[in-house]
């Protein structure tokens, strides 16, 4: 078995897969975590990237049901992960959404009501203004929706935790070794510029940095660059004064802004992106105004840390997962919801490759249009799709 990728994907399908006695050898172009999965806010929501209200419309009850109950079976998988490999990452339960905008007013209590009937999910509730300015001091949020089993964690430290646990299970991992590419045959052949490794699977883990190594995937997905900033230790007075808890919190805006306190105290801040490669030259000035926006009394505050990272979304958010004959399994396009949908998606390919395709095929018929335009043209439309919705956030 070859993975290439060394992310949530990656890592997952390859622990899943040694631990069914495969041998196993994972290839990552830089580090391990390299990529978005030691980058990103570190927020685990329940759920797939659209609600069970979009969900049930798109494909009735049943069919959402089962995707919810997937969800559920991927924030088991990580508490377990967690749990087994003792990974030292933070683990924190809860998620507050903070609505933005009366467009969504209404939606914590229609939200909460749907799960807790049709999916024996109790765990969330509506709050009103009041009640989420007192769990987080911004005048922006008119209503809230918390989750208590909903979760957050560092995810670099959970990154290298599956890394040690691959290592544990015999898999043998290659830092610094980028696919240049593979053949299509049966056993496969993935070549790197020092050598290549043959292979009766391929596992395509690249998500967002999978640049042209596999055409026939990716007009799927869009690569999306987006940022974070981490303040200085503000004190636990301060930062217990602006968010009253370890639970992450993110809002309904489009370009969406995620934020949680960190366990020495510092806000960690997501927001902005841009849709071009390259970063911007100046990640702290870039995100800080998004930041002063919902919390201007950090306007003292110094950013320590900001950094940037690639995740890729497809055209309807939902995951796009499958299998190119003869013998290549990929998973990609989490669209901002990875965390838990990448370690699951590795383990699904685990069970698939191993010859329980049930719930891999289950995944693999979601419906994933191409970008129009494909690879070539996909940037010019796309772009000026998310600059519109971003322009309507700031207005
Ligand atoms: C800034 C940011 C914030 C985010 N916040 C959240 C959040 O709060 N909650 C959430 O659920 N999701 C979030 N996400 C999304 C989430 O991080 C991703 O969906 C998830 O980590 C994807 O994991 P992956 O393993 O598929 O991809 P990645 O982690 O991107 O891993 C892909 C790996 O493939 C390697 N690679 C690429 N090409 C090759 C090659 N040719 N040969 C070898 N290796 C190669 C790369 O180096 C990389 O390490 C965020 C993403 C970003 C960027």
């Amino acid at each position: 078995m070859c993975v290439i990728g060394g992310g949530f994907t990656g890592l997952s399908a390859a622990l899943n897969l040694a631990e069914q006695g495969l041998d196993v050898v994972l290839l990552e172009a830089e580090t391990i975590g390299f990529g978005a999965s030691g980058r990103n806010g570190g927020l685990i929501g329940s759920g797939q990237r659209r609600d069970v209200l979009e969900t049930e419309e798109m494909f009735g009850l049943e069919a959402s049901r089962v995707l919810w109950d997937f969800a559920e079976a991927a924030k088991t998988e990580i508490r377990e992960r967690v749990a087994k490999h003792n990974i030292d990452c933070d683990l924190q339960k809860g998620q507050l959404v903070g609505i933005h905008t009366k467009r969504y007013a209404g939606w914590p209590a229609e939200l909460s009501e749907a799960l807790a009937e049709r999916y024996d999910y109790p765990n969330t509730h509506a709050l009103d203004r009041e009640a989420t300015r007192a769990m987080v001091a911004t005048d922006d949020f008119i209503e809230g929706f918390f989750d208590n089993d909903a979760a957050s964690i560092h995810p670099l430290n959970y990154a290298l935790g599956l890394a040690r646990a691959c290592k544990d299970a015999g898999v043998r991992l290659f830092e610094h070794s980028r696919v240049t590419d593979y053949t299509h045959t049966d056993p496969a052949r993935v070549n790197t510029a020092k050598g290549s490794v043959k292979a009766s699977f391929i596992v395509l883990a690249c998500n967002g940095y999978l640049g042209k190594l596999e055409r026939r995937v990716a007009g799927k997905i869009m690569p999306i660059n987006n940022f974070v900033i981490a303040t200085e230790p503000l004190g636990a007075e301060r930062a217990n004064a602006l968010i009253s808890g370890r639970f992450g919190i993110h809002d309904t805006r489009f370009v969406v802004n995620y934020f949680r306190l960190t366990d020495d105290t510092r806000l960690l801040f997501g927001g902005g992106e841009n849709y071009r490669p390259g970063f911007p030259r100046d990640i702290r000035n870039f995100v800080r105004p998004y930041m002063l926006r919902l919390f201007p009394q950090l306007a003292d505050v110094a950013i320590e840390h900001a950094w940037g990272g690639t995740l890729s979304v497809t055209v309807n958010r939902l995951p796009h997962v499958g299998r190119l004959p003869p013998n290549l399994y990929f998973a990609q396009g989490y669209s901002g919801h990875g965390i838990s949908t990448a370690n699951f998606a590795g383990k699904i390919i685990a069970e698939a490759v191993t010859g329980n395709t049930k719930r891999f095929d289950i995944f693999a018929t979601l419906p994933i249009r191409t970008f129009p335009g494909g690879t070539l043209l996909r940037y010019p439309g796309m772009v000026l799709g998310m600059l519109y919705y971003g322009m309507k956030d700031r207005l």
